[in-house]
């Protein structure tokens, strides 16, 4: 059976220019794709790589695609290289082959053993604004607030943390991102830090292409008792299994518009019972419907999803839904991929 395969590129500036290790990121590159079947099923998917993150570009993508031809069968489909993890991604979301794996094994209200909703982490503004934005936070619901540091003078910071801490409603918790932005020395500084106070985690304290990142990444892991997660040391599923591989004891962040094959890596972190947080990459409203699925079909323990993102474009027709302390499972059905495809036409 031959599929009839378009795709849209599109290039989206963000509402605020996003900051990222590499500088501020204005315009989200990406495609959709939208695969008819013989029976005239139509399914749609994202291909969003984030450019900090991997070698994977959006012009390599569409260049495949254009390899592909407008009517290829599922073999075809499937010659995609697994160096084009993203675009493996999209064309399976796209070809709704996607399912959400071990739906059954978790108990809920929603359809299919899922849970009905799930929380999501309030994002705080690095520095000294983010204090005034704990109280109305707080009170809207939320009780996860994550909090980008390595940012300001890290003495200053330190300062702040305690005054951050003191401003959680009862029983919340601050998650703190430094986007590798430490070296070891200040990463133990900071850990020894966290350590009595109501910190979830630390996400990557250290860049992964600092020398020796791994064994120093497990040996923190091993010398604090705040957990550490990994985000930017996880690309793809490659990073993702040699971590498991490796017998990583903290967090994995996990992107799933990034993984070429969903269902596979999200069995093997099942199997090794890993501790997942589930995280937006930035994408338009229908590869976040994709990565929201996986979300709510994931058996393990849920951890606020970083997924309050939300309003995100400057055209708000690409937005998911505006981010709450939580995500109704029915909002992400809600999603109408069809309405961000034909807003590109
Ligand atoms: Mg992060």
């Amino acid at each position: 059976m031959n599929y009839r395969l378009q795709f849209r590129p599109y290039a989206l500036p963000f509402r605020a220019p996003v900051r990222t290790a590499h500088g501020l990121w204005k315009i989200r590159e990406g495609l959709l794709v939208r695969l008819e079947d013989a029976a005239g099923g139509v399914g749609y998917g994202e291909v969003a790589p984030v450019p900090a993150f991997g070698p994977e570009t959006v012009a390599e993508d569409a260049a495949m695609l254009r390899t592909l031809g407008e009517s290829p069968d599922a073999a075809r489909l499937s010659t995609v290289p697994v160096t084009l993890g993203c675009l493996r991604n999209g064309l399976r979301a796209a070809s709704r082959t996607q399912q959400p794996t071990k739906q059954a094994a978790k108990p809920g209200d929603g359809e299919g053993g899922r849970p009905s909703y799930l929380a999501v982490a309030a994002l705080l503004p690095a520095g000294k604004t983010a204090l005034a934005e704990i109280g109305p936070k707080g009170d809207a619901g939320f009780r996860i607030f994550k909090w980008k540091v390595g940012v300001d003078d890290a003495a200053d910071e330190m300062g702040l943390l305690d005054d951050l801490c003191a401003a959680l409603p009862g029983g919340a918790k601050l998650r703190l991102d430094a986007n590798g932005a430490w070296d070891r020395r200040r990463a133990e500084q900071w850990l020894d830090r966290c350590a009595e106070r109501p910190v979830e985690f630390v996400e990557q304290p250290i860049l992964p292409s600092v020398r020796g990142a791994e064994d120093l990444l497990l040996g923190l892991a091993a010398d604090y008792p705040t957990p550490i997660a990994l985000d930017e040391s996880l690309v793809g599923e490659n990073e993702i299994h040699r971590w498991l591989e490796a017998g990583w004891p903290g967090v994995f962040v996990v992107k799933p518009s990034l993984l070429g094959d969903v269902p596979g890596t999200m069995a093997r972190l099942a199997d090794a019972r890993a501790s997942v947080v589930f995280s937006s990459a930035l994408e338009t409203a229908v590869g976040a419907q994709s990565a929201l699925w996986t979300a709510f079909g994931w058996p393990g323990e849920s951890r606020a999803l970083g997924f309050g993102v939300w309003p995100l474009f400057a055209d708000a027709r690409f937005d998911g839904p505006v981010a709450g302390p939580f995500v109704q499972w029915e909002d992400v059905k809600r999603i109408n991929p069809e309405a961000a495809w034909t807003a590109l036409d």
